[in-house]
């Protein structure tokens, strides 16, 4: 028992609170408030976050992590309360050295600037937007140069941020491989898909009928209701207050059948997670996911792994041809899969299928690349951007909407988030190598029971929270770290079968 650790709890407890409070607020926001309440909710959303920022930083809390970071202290104290201590580390890295007022303006900024991408997106224009972009830019390097105090690219310093197993060297690596080995097999796959007709998927579909398949779907992969609610937004996310109180949010297309259904598979994913973390971990700095990575691991693994399997629907499509008969009473489980499983060059990436998904990560990523490891001109970013795309995807953007103000990111000042969208999807792959070693999964899916299938991930990831990293997570379940290739053989295998290829 270490005092001292005992010492911080109080500062920990209220730091969670107000953030609990702000995110309530958050969801708030995006869910049920008006929109023109946003303007007056974010005074207190601001006033709530400045004091999160106090309740940690302070010169008492300062004090107490410095004598916890001390070897004597380290080696009183429990693998979660290091796990803790560690992360109060990190936090006051990423915070001690930048100037409050800085902070505070720069957050300011961002909310200002998020509003003025909504318009330039909704306009076409990017010339309203890049004064923003650049000044968001300006920021994030000066932010970054006081942390790295010289020693560290700034870019890297951003995409620890995320998480810190992956860093530039081993992106370069993992993207390099994307780049050779399913660049050529999208354009292969592209061909022979072009013969799916999926005119299906764009009928009309009725969204009280869409809402109840999909709080179906939902519970099917085993989310507890007594857990969580599922609301509706502009778009799809997850927000945890803590492990018992998990909101997702989905949102229904009257012409698009596929997308509630995916998203919910997907939130649904994230929402596991959160929901099987340790009773005595939650509510604190190690009781959310490992990483970002790691958390979309378990949303795709969900959404694409199993939700896009033959296996899953085969005991579940015909309550979904039930719901809407006269749409899908044609349309076979094999047309089905093949048409959940279309892929295609495309430019938006959140629309994107999984064989392409992860080429619209690294347009981002080298783009990103270039931002923070040259001077890059802003004016010149679109054409940057539609060279790329027509380098890797073979097509070109028409427009900057659909182009580069697609995402709102870079508006929010996320800079090195997207690399975590692939990695998650690769993990999702190494997962499900191992686990076929361990368990039939897919006579688990036939007979429609997820409950193992759930539990593995619960024991041996979810439960840890961010106590363990993203590789150590990965060398206990998987017997090795990070490793592309599960990624790149699964979608060899899976569209080589799919397509005859
Ligand atoms: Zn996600």
């Amino acid at each position: 028992m270490s005092k001292t650790f005992d010492k911080l709890k109080p500062y920990l407890e209220k730091s969670m609170a107000l953030m609990t409070a702000r995110n309530l607020f958050e969801l708030d926001d995006q869910t049920t408030a008006h929109f023109e309440s946003e303007e007056y909710t974010s005074k207190v959303v601001g006033i709530l976050s400045d004091e999160y920022m106090k309740s940690l930083i302070n010169d008492d809390v300062h004090k107490l992590l410095g004598k916890l970071q001390s070897e004597k202290e380290q080696a009183q104290l429990t693998d979660t309360e290091r796990a803790i201590v560690k992360e109060l580390g990190k936090t006051y890295e990423q915070l001690e050295s930048i100037p409050p007022e800085e902070y505070r303006d720069f957050n300011e900024y961002t909310s200002l600037a998020t509003r003025k991408w909504a318009k330039a997106k909704k306009d076409n224009r990017y010339e309203d937007f890049a004064p923003y972009l650049k000044k968001i830019i300006e920021y994030k390097k000066k932010f970054a140069a006081y942390r790295a105090k010289g020693k560290k690219n700034p870019y890297e310093v951003l995409l620890g941020d995320f998480d810190e197993c992956f860093m530039m060297k081993d992106l370069d690596l993992f993207f390099d491989k994307i780049k050779a080995e399913i660049v050529p097999l999208l354009q292969e796959v592209a061909k022979k898909a072009e013969t799916v007709d999926k005119s299906y998927n764009y009928l009309t579909y009725d969204i009280q009928k869409q809402r109840e398949f999909c709080r179906y779907l939902s519970g099917y992969v085993g989310f507890d209701f007594n857990r969580g609610i599922i609301g509706e937004s502009a778009h799809p996310f997850t927000l945890q207050l803590h492990n018992h109180d998990v909101r997702i949010t989905d949102k229904y297309l009257e012409n698009n059948l596929e997308s509630a259904m995916f998203s919910i598979i997907h939130e649904s994913g994230h929402a596991l997670y959160e929901m099987n973390i340790d009773d005595a971990i939650t509510q604190t700095l190690v009781g959310g996911g490992a990483s970002m990575g790691m958390h979309e691991s378990q949303s795709r693994f969900y959404e694409n792994v199993l939700g896009r399997s033959k296996a899953f629907w085969e005991p579940i499509y015909g309550k979904l041809v039930d719901t809407y008969p006269d749409n899908l009473k044609d349309i076979s489980l094999d047309h089905f899969i093949k048409g959940i499983n279309k892929a295609a060059p495309s430019l938006i990436r959140t629309e994107a299928d999984e064989l392409s998904y992860c080429i619209h990560i690294i347009v981002r990523y080298e783009i990103e690349k270039m931002i923070f490891n040259s001077d890059i001109d802003i004016e010149e970013l679109p054409q940057i951007w539609n060279q790329k795309y027509q380098e890797y995807m073979g097509i070109t953007p028409s427009t900057d909407s659909e182009g580069i103000l697609q995402d709102t990111h870079w508006a929010c000042g996320e800079f090195g988030y997207f690399p975590s969208y692939a990695i998650g999807t690769a993990i999702a792959s190494q997962l499900y190598a191992c686990m076929q070693d361990k368990m039939p999964i897919e006579e688990y899916l036939k007979a429609g029971n997820l409950t193992p299938i759930r539990e593995f991930l619960r024991d041996n990831i979810h439960k840890y929270g961010a106590v363990k990293n993203t590789n150590q997570l990965l060398m206990d379940v998987t017997g090795e770290e990070f490793n592309a290739d599960y990624y790149i053989n699964y979608l060899k295998d899976k569209y080589r079968a799919l397509y005859d290829l």
